[in-house]
């Protein structure tokens, strides 16, 4: 029997394991997909904004592969913790696929950015998705006005959330903490900010659509920034035509709220571009602002300074420009790339592929790329291990893993566990009159588990 470990519930934990059941090279294969949490799924359940319930209920496709009888969940795990290193791992399992992802948020690196008020998106996420280790202490949902800074699908989600108002996101999962807090929430302008043009903007065209299509809300957008942009000035310039197709579809969509009059709706969504964040503005100890740089294209994608400055006006700021992969000790790690470096999804030591130790997803290859970009990721590196698996499969391992887990002092989450947590999650939805109700602390979560 070749034993795995795959570190990791999220899409490319899941994935990689799904590649490990469904192939016929190595018939008898036995997966143990580890997580630091109680809960499986990764981003799915904790970085997917709950008002996207298609792309949530992919968390069915996952939650198949896991029942899968060759693949065993075991949650609250951490993986780096004393006595659970790389080292101990391949005492107990012949091969471990890391799937751990790319959990922190990248930093502005301008004066201001630690002041109260100013949060990374990817706290915001945890807060309203749940995470347990998400900060208790609230954002500032008493500001008027609120700065995203970044144009990809992390600062849509985020405006997208604030620009909502409490009753279209309570027939969500939303935790009911965070409900209750956007109920109050007095935001009404949300600017969010490219510090290059429309259509050099990471987000996709489904999720930019959707910031003009909400009920409560707006999309507005600046003639005067757009028109730096030689591709939006002349759809059918040589700029234009050089574009990849989702930045011309953007163009397309910004291009037609240009022309669009004002709704007068409750809330908007200012979006801007050309302007770069070089400072956080403070009044009283909290930010009231940012100062940007008005940008103007090179000529070759990027942006140079223009030495004109605006000022916007906030009192919540969320940063939402990327996420980076943190290094887990006892692995070698790219601290340039934020990856770990491989070749092929073998983990390489000192530029040479380290026995029985792989990457996918993220952690492989950075945060970039939608769900589904994680399964052939993690074909390829499950390719790799079944190349490697007759020799991996002679060194003697723990004849029961979970076992010795246990022994060492660990109390795994089993499947039964996390079934249990769901059920809890129901039962919760159902006292407090709406669905599933996620569970949002520690306690919580194990005592729930504890239960099945
Ligand atoms: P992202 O797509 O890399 O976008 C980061 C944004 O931040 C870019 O606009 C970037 O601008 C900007 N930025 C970076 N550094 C900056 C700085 N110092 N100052 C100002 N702006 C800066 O990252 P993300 O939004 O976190 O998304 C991560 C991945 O998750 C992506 O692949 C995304 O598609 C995926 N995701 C998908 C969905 C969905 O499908 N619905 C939802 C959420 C996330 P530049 O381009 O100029 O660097």
């Amino acid at each position: 029997m070749l034993r795995v470990a795959v570190i990791g519930s999220g899409p490319s934990g899941v994935y990689a394991a799904q590649a490990l059941a469904q192939q016929s090279l190595v018939p008898d294969v036995r997966v143990h997909v580890l997580d630091r949490l109680p809960c499986p799924f990764g981003l799915v359940r904790y970085g997917v904004a709950p008002d996207h319930e298609k792309i949530k209920s992919l968390q069915n496709n996952l939650r198949a592969v896991l029942e899968d009888e060759r693949i065993d969940f075991v949650g609250n795990v951490e993986v780096g913790s004393p006595g659970l290193g790389p080292e101990r791992l391949l005492e107990l399992y012949h091969a471990v696929v890391y799937c751990v992802g790319a959990a922190k948020d990248r930093r502005l690196g301008v004066p201001g950015e630690d002041l109260p008020g100013s949060c990374s998106a990817t706290d915001f996420v945890s807060w309203y998705s749940a995470h347990p280790d998400a900060a208790s202490n609230g954002f500032a949902l008493g500001a008027r006005s609120a700065v995203v800074i970044g144009v990809g699908n992390v600062a849509v989600d985020v405006a997208r959330i604030l620009a909502r108002g409490a009753d279209e996101l309570r027939p969500t999962d939303v935790p009911q903490a965070a409900l209750g807090a956007l109920a109050l929430s007095r935001v009404r302008d949300v600017h969010m900010v490219g510090r290059r043009g429309p259509a050099q903007a990471k987000f996709t065209t489904k999720e930019l659509r959707e910031l003009g299509a909400l009920p409560s809300a707006e999309a507005l957008v600046e003639l005067a920034d757009l028109s730096l942009d030689p591709a939006f000035a002349d759809p059918a310039s040589t700029a234009a035509a050089a574009l990849p197709a989702v930045s011309r579809r953007n163009l397309e969509v910004v291009r037609g709220w240009s022309r669009q009059p004002p709704q007068g709706k409750e809330r908007r969504i200012h979006l801007r571009f050309f302007l770069r964040p070089t400072e956080l503005l403070e009044r009283e100890g909290r930010v009231a602002g940012v100062r940007f740089e008005r940008t103007a294209p090179d000529g070759e994608g990027g942006v140079r300074g223009t030495g004109a400055y605006e000022d916007v006006e906030a009192q919540l700021v969320l940063r939402a420009v990327g996420y980076r992969g943190t290094p887990l000790a006892g692995l070698p790690f790219d601290a340039r790339r934020g990856t770990v470096p491989h070749a092929g999804g073998r983990v390489l030591r000192d530029g040479v592929p380290s026995p029985g130790e792989y990457v996918a997803g993220w952690i492989k290859r950075g945060p970039t790329g939608v769900i589904g970009t994680n399964r052939p990721c993690a074909k390829e590196t499950v390719a790799s291990l079944l190349e490697d698996a007759a020799t991996l499969a002679l060194r003697p391992v723990a004849a029961d893993p979970l076992a010795a887990l246990r022994e060492s002092g660990r109390r795994p989450v089993t499947w039964p566990g996390w079934l249990a947590i769901e059920s809890a999650e129901a039962a919760l939805g159902t006292t407090l009159g709406r669905r599933s109700v996620k569970i949002p602390d520690w306690e919580g979560l194990l005592a729930a588990s504890r239960a099945g």
